[in-house]
């Protein structure tokens, strides 16, 4: 039987020279592929006490919200600035060129509600740190963070130190 890295799509040089792009599309294109993601990546919440899900643009609304729908949770949009229509509290955070701005709308995180952040890849752990500061800007716990992939060479979980981290695949 297949295992849910079989189904990742490796890609040499992108989005350049040196990167290797881990690409989840013929993970979720295929129907065991997508199942196999989801219910490895919810398995990494056994036994985890939490309230709600949230998300970060795009691929983590991919995991994030089937595992929500299948945990009986709701789901958090964290958002690129200016696409959410309701009043948000943003983040700005560094990318390696330039930076970014994300954000999430102000009534989405009661405070103390438990949440688990979910995202497709880790690498750094920049974009997760910054949605843990709108996350406990909000008055919300972070319990647990949890990837499809990690890239374990980039270092994100010591960015991350202090929160409980799990993936479903290490690339070294
Ligand atoms: P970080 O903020 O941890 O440096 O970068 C992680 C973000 O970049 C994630 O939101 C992830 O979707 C995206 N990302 C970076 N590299 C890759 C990759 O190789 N594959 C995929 N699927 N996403 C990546």
């Amino acid at each position: 039987m297949k295992k849910v890295e079989d189904y990742v799509r490796s890609i040499p040089d992108f989005p350049e020279e040196g990167v290797i792009f881990r690409d989840i599309t013929t993970v979720i294109q295929d129907a065991e592929g997508f199942q196999l993601a989801v219910n490895e990546m919810k398995a990494l919440l056994d036994g985890v006490d939490f309230d709600i899900i949230a998300g970060a643009e795009s691929r983590g609304f991919i995991f994030g919200s089937p595992l929500a729908y299948a945990m009986e949770k709701g789901f958090v949009l964290i958002r690129k600035k200016g696409k959410l229509p309701c009043e948000t509290v943003s983040v700005e955070y560094d990318l390696e060129y330039g930076s970014a701005e994300i954000e999430i709308h102000k009534d989405s995180i009661q405070p103390g509600q438990k949440v688990v952040i979910v995202d497709d890849l880790m690498a750094t752990g920049g974009t997760i740190e910054a949605s843990i500061k709108l996350i406990e800007s909000l008055g919300g716990v972070v319990v647990k963070v949890i990837f499809l992939m990690e890239l374990a060479g980039l270092k994100g979980r010591k960015r991350l130190s202090g929160y409980d981290v799990a993936s479903v695949i290490t690339y070294e």
